[in-house]
């Protein structure tokens, strides 16, 4: 689904990857785990292409993505859903408008089939009563599962995330994870930047452990927190279970 090839991205005195390389397959849950400012969030905007790796390649379902071919380009990012880790919502508009505004833009959708859409998405996300309401009405939580459903409704072949559950209070943790561990089960391919290590472990399939920039590890999530091989990775994980 995604292969990363020898991508490496410096921002004015950091090297924040170095020669990363990662191929994620079609239904994997992928975790990206690591130290604070070890190029999680990096890596993930590189694969969107938020950012631009200054060198190496990535290739989505076998095609490269090339900038210089805007077309192709655009319409490969757009099989890509992006969640933040502060929700992005558009503030001016309700919960039934963001989630209508993409597909009607940019995939030329009609407003009733791109509502149709929207309301499936917001009733699996149990948001559905909340269509006509403002992002500043709604608890962290359900901002974050309204990003999640407006997400779904380009319907991507990949979903991104990162840190989805780290602004939310701890009461609202759970219900993000349950909707993303509900996209897990229905083969959703995903690849998470998540301090969760339970979700990591039980939800995700395989953890790519980041450090400075470097993938350190890069294991099944049984084996990387029954048995981790480098010592950051143990480090680090006596540091956070
Ligand atoms: P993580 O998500 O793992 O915390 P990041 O990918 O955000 O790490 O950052 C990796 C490194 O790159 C850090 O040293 C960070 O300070 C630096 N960095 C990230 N984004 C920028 C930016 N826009 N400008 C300058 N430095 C950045
Ligand atoms: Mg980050």
């Amino acid at each position: 689904m995604i292969k990363v090839e020898h991508v490496s991205k410096k921002f004015k005195h950091t090297q924040a990857l170095k020669d990363v390389s990662l191929e994620v397959k079609q239904g994997e849950i992928v975790s990206l785990i690591g130290p604070s400012g070890s190029g999680k969030s990096t890596l993930l905007r590189c694969i969107h292409g938020l950012e631009v790796p200054e060198s190496g390649k990535i290739y989505l379902e076998g095609e490269l993505m090339d900038r210089h071919d805007p077309v192709k380009y655009r319409a490969q990012r757009n099989k890509m859903g992006f969640v933040f880790q502060h929700f992005n919502l558009f503030p001016n508009m309700t919960v039934l408008q963001n989630c209508t505004l993409a597909p009607i833009q940019v995939l030329n959708q009609s407003e009733s089939e791109a509502e149709a859409t929207a309301m499936r998405y917001l009733n699996r996300v149990g948001l559905a009563e909340k269509r006509d309401e403002y992002p500043n009405k709604l608890s962290g939580g359900q901002k974050q599962r309204v990003a999640i459903a407006r997400a779904l409704c380009m319907s991507p072949e990949i979903m991104l995330f990162d840190e989805p559950t780290s602004a939310l209070d701890p009461e609202m943790i759970k219900e993000v994870l349950d909707v993303m561990g509900d996209l897990a089960k229905e083969g959703m391919t995903m690849i998470v930047v998540t301090h969760e290590m339970g979700f990591a472990h039980k939800v995700g399939n395989r953890v790519v452990f980041l450090d400075q920039g470097v993938i350190m590890e890069d294991a099944p999530s049984e084996q990387f927190f029954t048995d981790p091989q480098s010592e950051r990775a143990k480090d680090f994980l006596s540091k956070v279970l």
